[in-house]
């Protein structure tokens, strides 16, 4: 007899609304992705049939959330969701207090021009765009003390996101506590693919910096998916709850910076938060500069009414389950098709192996573009290049960058798709990798100045 193997969780919501999906013919596809310079951030939105290019602000809201939009108090100033935010975040996080923010840069911007003197390093568990050009405008510099293993896409390390707390010694040895603006810890750090930071490497972290009067700033942008993978993963978590992990987490740190387009479920907004009380002074000064008076932040009050909501569910363990299970389930697939991705699987998105697909192309021919272009010739899927047209060029020589890593990241919204979508996406890079010996690579015919993955145009060799 059979033995039948019960699933232990499926998704924990049903479907209300629905938006429906373009289906497209190879044919059309052909004409899109030409039209798009063969770069998957020049197509149309409507021309997509499954879209992985980011997690960010592409989450499907609750009934709760979406109620909760209609609970608007728009008032210039006191909003009421104001009050509601506040109150989450003390509660969820742990901070005293909060500094609304339109999205994640705008706390990025506000935390580093107040805690960074021009000349000043910050050292942070690997960098993220955003978070690092923000403290090199403020004067900084930035320094990557993450563990080597971040760096190796086949390290199956359970923790990739843990600082070597060696080179973050030998960085206050050289330069000087007095001299280290503050020390950034991304919980998960994206950039290596999703992957956690340890509590006890957070807590260590935390001890030296205090030792030597150093400021621990969390980007709190994941912490929930990081509070996941600690509860999965290290010893003595097993039974504690998200929140508790959460707020164990952010104990370790003196202020977070926070994109709500991520973990907290909304389609925008972010905040800054704080325990030192002079500094959140002077946040709430900029923050009327730059983003909008200090109870709203950017935000109109049906924004952080919704991240308020957002915040209690995004906390959720089975919420959470279902989010970095989807992920996981499709990496395990691939992974049993032979298909090379970076491993272990991270929290919010699979990164195919580009250089594994096409050995046949030098990085010149840019194989990670050619392989998200392929993809959406395939099926219509959008993935995003994270190789070398993402690394730019070195300013001094004028050469590429040639970074290790070529890959292509299919990032996952959080409620958005269905098993069946991701069965589509798995068999659709199946089909990729069946044709990828016939792949030819392409060539850049403009390139823009900064940033060029995001507008750079390509044809086919
Ligand atoms: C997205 C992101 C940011 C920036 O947030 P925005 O809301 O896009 O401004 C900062 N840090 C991490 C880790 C992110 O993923």
């Amino acid at each position: 007899m059979s033995t039948l193997q019960r699933r232990s969780w499926a998704e924990p919501f049903k479907i209300k609304a629905v938006e429906p999906l373009k289906m497209t013919t190879r044919a059309e596809r052909e004409s899109y992705i030409a039209e798009a310079g063969y770069n998957t951030f020049l197509l149309r939105s409507r021309d997509v049939y499954i879209d992985l290019l980011t997690d960010s602000g592409t989450n499907a809201m609750s009934d709760y959330q979406w109620a909760g939009m209609m609970m608007g108090d728009e008032a210039y100033a006191g909003s009421e969701n104001y009050y509601r935010l506040e109150k989450a975040v003390q509660d969820f996080y742990g901070y005293k207090y909060l500094v609304p923010t339109h999205q994640g840069r705008g706390a990025e911007n506000i935390i580093s021009q107040i805690l960074i003197k021009k000349g000043q390093y910050v050292p942070g568990n690997m960098y993220f765009t955003t978070t690092r050009l923000h403290q090199e405008l403020s004067g900084g510099t930035f320094v990557d003390v993450i563990i080597d293993e971040a760096h190796d896409s086949q390290s199956t390390h359970p923790f990739k996101g843990n600082v070597d707390l060696k080179k973050f010694e030998s960085l206050i040895a050289r330069a000087g506590a007095e001299n280290i603006a503050y020390i950034t810890i991304g919980a998960t750090v994206n950039m290596a693919g999703g992957q956690p930071i340890a509590m006890e490497n957070l807590r260590a972290v935390h001890a030296l910096a205090s030792r030597h009067g150093i400021k621990v700033v969390l980007d709190a942008t994941r912490a929930m998916e990081n509070a996941f993978f600690i509860k999965k993963r290290e010893a003595g978590y097993a039974d504690k709850s998200i929140k508790d992990i959460l707020r164990e987490m952010c104990s370790y740190s003196d202020a977070a910076t926070m994109s709500g387009k991520k973990d907290l479920l909304v389609n925008i907004g972010g905040f800054l938060a704080l325990n030192d009380y002079d500094v959140f002074e002077e946040a709430r000064n900029m923050v009327v500069v730059y983003e909008g008076l200090h109870t709203y932040g950017g935000l109109a009050g049906r924004d952080m009414e919704a991240m308020a909501r957002g915040i209690e569910e995004a906390c959720q363990l089975d919420h959470l389950q279902a989010r970095i299970g989807q992920v996981e389930y499709v990496g395990n697939r691939l992974l049993e098709l032979g298909i090379p991705i970076v491993k272990p699987i991270g929290g919010h998105a699979i990164f195919l192996d580009a250089k594994q697909f096409y050995p046949q192309l030098e990085q010149t021919k840019f194989p990670a573009q050619t392989l998200a272009a392929e993809l959406y010739l395939e099926s219509g899927i959008r993935a995003m290049e994270r190789g070398i047209v993402s690394a730019g060029r070195n300013k001094e020589t004028g050469d590429h960058y040639f970074p290790k890593l070529e890959l292509v990241r299919l990032t996952f919204p959080r409620r958005v798709y269905t098993q069946a979508h991701c069965d589509v996406t798995v068999e659709s890079v199946y089909e990729v990798w069946q044709n990828r010996s016939k792949v030819k690579g392409l060539t850049m015919v403009y390139e823009p100045k900064y940033l060029r993955f995001f507008q750079a145009r390509f044809e086919k060799l």
